[in-house]
């Protein structure tokens, strides 16, 4: 909070500067009703009301179940608590002392109203958000300010890239990588659209360049798969690596996320998305992250939309600790490029 300013003096004050011709009262009253410290007030408040609703009985919210968000409308959030669905609301003071709003993925203290919704879903009340383990933010430009939260607690990404049409850019892949890390999730690299291998000289020698780059990632411990939806080449790996997990799928569009979930879990189009079942309830939007489960365990979370995610609190000075082959000099050209073109968008945000 700012200083508070003596009332007496600054009246004083202005009574003289009204006599001496120096008042302008246009001027004074922008200020008087403007002022910071009408704004912090305003917020205080804001957080002691939500803090005294939350004080009032602590030992209440923690009693009650704790359930996770599988899916966020613009007014309301389904969340999963013992294979019941509930729809929710979010109480309004939680909204202003959380940092953000809650996200798919989210594990949530929620209070069930005893009212059921049109379509016969009971209803309930979030009171708070618990602690995220891992998270995933949107950045909404390559310089990545603005960062936004849209999956929390997701445990790994899927980071899919097509050997050709559309041919792998590293650069993105490694970015990707970043991505994941900062965030606390997992990464693995899957290259799609193995059966697209050589056929003359020119692609012989990308192949051969794709599979020294699979390689050099593997011997920086990174997970990777080399995939093709279409003649179902990989896909057990695939399985083994997705059951059981909660993973984020992310790759751009057209390099084959899609017919992959597909070939795994054909009943599983990500493509056409789930429509709404809160039609009587007016808004249908739903924010950019959504969640699939798989039969054999394990979800994936499809972000449509979202090009490029936000490297979280990942700074100039520490971006080397995602490019540890840099740090100790033993990186390829294209690896030297991806940090560089990285550390660029980094310095310009600051
Ligand atoms: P998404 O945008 O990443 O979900 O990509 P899609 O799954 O929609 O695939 C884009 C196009 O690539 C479609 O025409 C697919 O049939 C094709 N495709 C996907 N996987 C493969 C593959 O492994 N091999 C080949 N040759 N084509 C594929």
């Amino acid at each position: 909070m700012p200083p508070r300013r003596r009332k007496g003096p600054r009246e004083k004050d202005l009574t003289s500067r009204y006599f001496s011709g120096h008042y302008d009262e246009d001027r004074a009253e922008r200020q008087e009703r403007f002022t910071d410290r009408s704004k912090h007030a305003q917020q205080n408040k804001i957080l002691k009301t939500a803090a005294l609703q939350e004080e009032r009985d602590p030992a209440d919210v923690d009693a009650l179940p704790a359930g996770e968000v599988l899916q966020v409308y613009s007014l309301y959030s389904q969340v999963e608590h013992e294979s019941q669905t509930y729809l929710c609301t979010v109480r309004k003071t939680l909204n202003k002392i959380s940092d953000t709003a809650i996200v798919v993925g989210d594990r949530v203290k929620f209070r069930s109203s005893g009212k059921f919704a049109e379509n016969g879903q009971p209803e309930a009340v979030v009171e708070r958000i618990l602690p995220r383990q891992t998270i995933l933010t949107r950045a909404d430009s390559f310089k990545g300010q603005d960062q936004h939260p849209i999956v929390a607690n997701a445990q790994q990404m899927l980071i899919v890239a097509s050997l050709r049409n559309p041919r792998v850019k590293w650069g993105l892949v490694d970015r990707m990588l970043v991505a994941a890390r900062s965030g606390g999730l997992i990464p693995i690299v899957c290259l799609n659209k193995m059966d697209l291998l050589a056929t003359d000289d020119r692609t012989r020698a990308e192949n051969a360049a794709a599979e020294k780059v699979m390689l050099h990632y593997q011997s920086l411990g990174y997970i990777t798969l080399q995939t093709s939806a279409e003649q179902k080449t990989g896909l057990e790996s695939l399985v083994n690596l997705l059951r059981g997990r909660v993973t984020v799928l992310a790759g751009h569009s057209g390099v084959g996320k899609s017919s992959l979930i597909r070939a795994i879990q054909p009943d599983l189009d990500i493509r056409v998305g789930e429509v709404s079942r809160i039609t009587e309830k007016g808004r249908h939007t739903t924010t950019s992250a959504r969640r699939y489960v798989l039969d054999f365990g394990g979800a994936v979370i499809d972000t449509p939309g979202v090009k490029l995610f936000g490297l979280w609190g990942v700074t100039r000075d520490n971006l080397a600790d995602h490019f540890p082959d840099v740090a100790n000099d033993t990186a390829p050209e294209w690896r030297r490029e991806s940090y560089a073109r990285i550390a660029d968008s980094l310095a310009s945000e600051a």
